[in-house]
C-alpha cells in the first residue's frame, strides 16, 4: 500500500466556516455540506456522501489515505469490506471521530490531498443507496404525544392516552427483515378487515393504506445480555439518524391491534431513507428534552436524563399522484413537523429499551413513532392528517387523497437548520405504492 507524503491537518468538522471543493458541497440548500458527512452503503461498500458526490471508503483506504491511528484498528479496515455499517457504527467514539475528521480533511478547500481524493469521487446523484446497516432488530416507538392523544381519541374518543403512556415509552417489535432502502417499491399488502366493528373479517387488500414520518436511529456501541443502559450514557450508544416511514395498514391494524398491538398492518414494509447522519454531526442541532406540564409525572429515575435532548430536525412529507409525476408536476407538501416536539426523547427510548437487560446490538434500529406537531399541518401520518378520512387533503392534480392510492409517490425529507451553520440535511426517503398482488 502507498503512504502518503502529505497528511491533511485534523479538522473539526462541525466549524460552520469549513468550505469544501467538491461540487454541490457549499449549496445553501444541499442536504450535504462538509459539516454533515453522512455514512451509508452503495454497490455494496460503504461510503461518505459530499454534496454532488460519494466516496467510497475502500477507496480511500486502497490509495493510503487513511492515518495509522485508524489503520491500527483491525476492525478498522475489516468495517470498510462490509456490505453494512455494522464494524463501523461500533468502532470505539474516539476513533469514529478520527475517521470523521479525516474525511472532512479530504474535501476541505484547500486540502493538501485534494489531487489524490477527486478522481475517486462519484456521482451521487445517479447512486442507488442500498440498506446502510445488517439490522438485527427493529423496534417502532410511538413518543410523540400529539400523535397518541389524536389516534387515541379516533379509537378511544374517552379514553385516548392511557394511563401508562406519560411513564412508559410505549413501543413494539418491529419486523427488520421488511426494513429496505429508499426507492423500494411498496406492494399494497392484503390482511383481514371488518366493515363492523365486531366482525367478521373477510380477507382482501388493503383500502386504508398510510404512511408514517418517524425519525429512526441506529445503534453503535450495544450492552450485554442482562445489563442496562445508564440514561445519562445512553446517547453516546446512539451512532446516527435517518427518515422513517411506517408503512400502515389502518383498516388491517383496526381489526388485529387488541390485545397484543401492531403486527401485520406494519411489518410488510418499513421504509428508511439511505444516509445515516451521525449523532456527532447532528450535535449542534441538539435541543433541551421536552418541559413536562405540571399536570405530567416526573419520568422514573432510570428516565431522567440529566442533560435531556431532543433534535431539532424539520421533517416534511410530500406525495405525488402517478398523473402528476407523468405531467412533470411537483409532488404537493402535505405536512411539515418537527423532531424537537416529541414527548420522549431517543436517550430515553434507548435506556428504556435496555432497561429490563434487553442486549442492544450495533445496527439495531430503533424508530420515534409518528412525529406530529401541535398543529394540523404538523401532523405526520394521513390518519391524522385527513383526521380518518373526514377531511381529505388535495394534490396538485386536483384529487383527493384520504388515504393512498395505487400509484401515489410519498417523499420524506428531513433538515437541521440553524442561523450561522450550513443545513444539515437526510436526503429522502421514497416509496411509491404498488399494486396489491
Ligand atoms: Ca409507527
Amino acid at each position: 500500500m502507498s503512504r502518503p507524503q502529505s497528511r491533511p491537518s485534523l479538522l473539526e468538522p462541525n466549524d460552520p466556516m469549513l468550505r469544501s471543493w467538491v461540487p454541490g458541497a457549499n449549496n445553501p440548500d444541499g442536504d450535504f455540506p462538509i459539516q454533515n458527512l453522512p455514512y451509508g452503503i452503495v454497490d455494496g461498500a460503504a461510503a461518505v456522501r459530499i454534496g454532488d458526490s460519494l466516496l467510497v471508503l475502500q477507496d480511500a483506504l486502497h490509495a493510503g489515505l487513511f492515518s495509522d491511528e485508524l489503520l491500527a484498528w483491525d476492525s478498522f479496515e475489516e468495517g470498510l469490506e462490509l456490505p453494512f455499517l455494522n464494524l463501523i457504527a461500533e468502532l470505539p467514539h474516539d476513533l469514529r471521530r478520527r475517521l470523521r475528521s479525516e474525511l472532512a480533511g479530504f474535501f476541505v478547500e484547500g486540502s493538501s490531498v485534494r489531487a489524490r481524493v477527486e478522481p475517486l469521487l462519484r456521482d451521487a446523484t445517479r447512486a442507488a443507496p442500498e440498506i446502510p446497516f445488517s439490522i438485527g432488530d427493529y423496534t417502532d416507538f410511538y413518543a410523540s404525544l400529539h400523535h397518541a392523544t389524536n389516534v387515541g381519541s379516533m379509537f378511544r374518543p374517552t379514553n385516548p392516552l392511557l394511563p401508562n403512556w406519560k411513564h412508559v415509552p410505549i413501543g413494539y417489535h418491529g419486523r427488520a427483515s421488511s426494513v429496505v432502502a429508499s426507492g423500494t417499491g411498496v406492494v399494497r399488502p392484503c390482511g383481514q378487515t371488518v366493515s363492523n366493528d365486531d366482525g367478521p373479517p373477510s380477507f382482501g387488500q388493503s383500502r386504508l393504506l398510510d404512511y408514517e414520518l418517524e425519525v429512526g436511529f441506529f445503534v453503535g456501541h450495544g450492552n450485554e445480555l442482562g445489563s442496562r443502559i445508564d440514561i445519562a450514557k445512553a446517547w453516546s450508544h446512539i451512532f446516527g439518524f435517518c427518515l422513517v416511514n411506517d408503512w400502515s395498514a389502518r383498516d388491517i391494524q383496526k381489526w388485529e391491534y387488541q390485545p397484543l398491538g401492531p403486527f401485520l398492518a406494519k411489518n410488510f414494509l418499513t421504509t428508511v431513507s439511505p444516509w445515516v447522519v451521525t449523532a456527532d454531526a447532528i450535535a449542534p442541532f441538539l435541543v433541551p428534552g421536552p418541559v413536562r406540564g405540571t399536570d405530567d409525572p416526573l419520568p422514573l429515575p432510570y428516565l431522567s436524563d440529566p442533560d435531556s435532548r431532543n433534535v431539532d430536525i424539520t421533517l416534511e412529507v410530500l406525495v405525488s399522484s402517478e398523473k402528476m409525476r407523468a405531467a412533470g408536476q411537483p409532488a404537493t407538501l402535505i405536512s411539515r413537523g418537527s423532531f424537537k416536539d416529541m414527548f420522549w426523547t431517543p436517550a430515553q427510548m434507548l435506556a428504556h429499551h435496555a432497561s429490563n437487560g434487553c442486549n442492544m446490538q450495533a445496527g439495531d434500529l430503533l424508530a420515534s413513532g409518528t412525529v406530529s406537531g401541535p398543529e394540523k399541518e404538523s401532523r405526520g401520518c394521513l390518519l391524522e392528517r385527513t383526521w380518518r378520512g373526514a377531511e381529505p387533503i388535495t394534490l396538485g392534480d386536483g384529487t383527493e387523497r384520504k388515504f393512498l392510492q395505487d400509484g401515489d409517490e410519498v417523499i420524506m425529507r428531513g433538515y437541521c437548520e440553524r442561523p450561522g451553520r450550513p443545513r444539515i440535511g437526510f436526503g429522502e426517503c421514497r416509496g411509491i405504492v404498488q399494486p396489491a398482488r
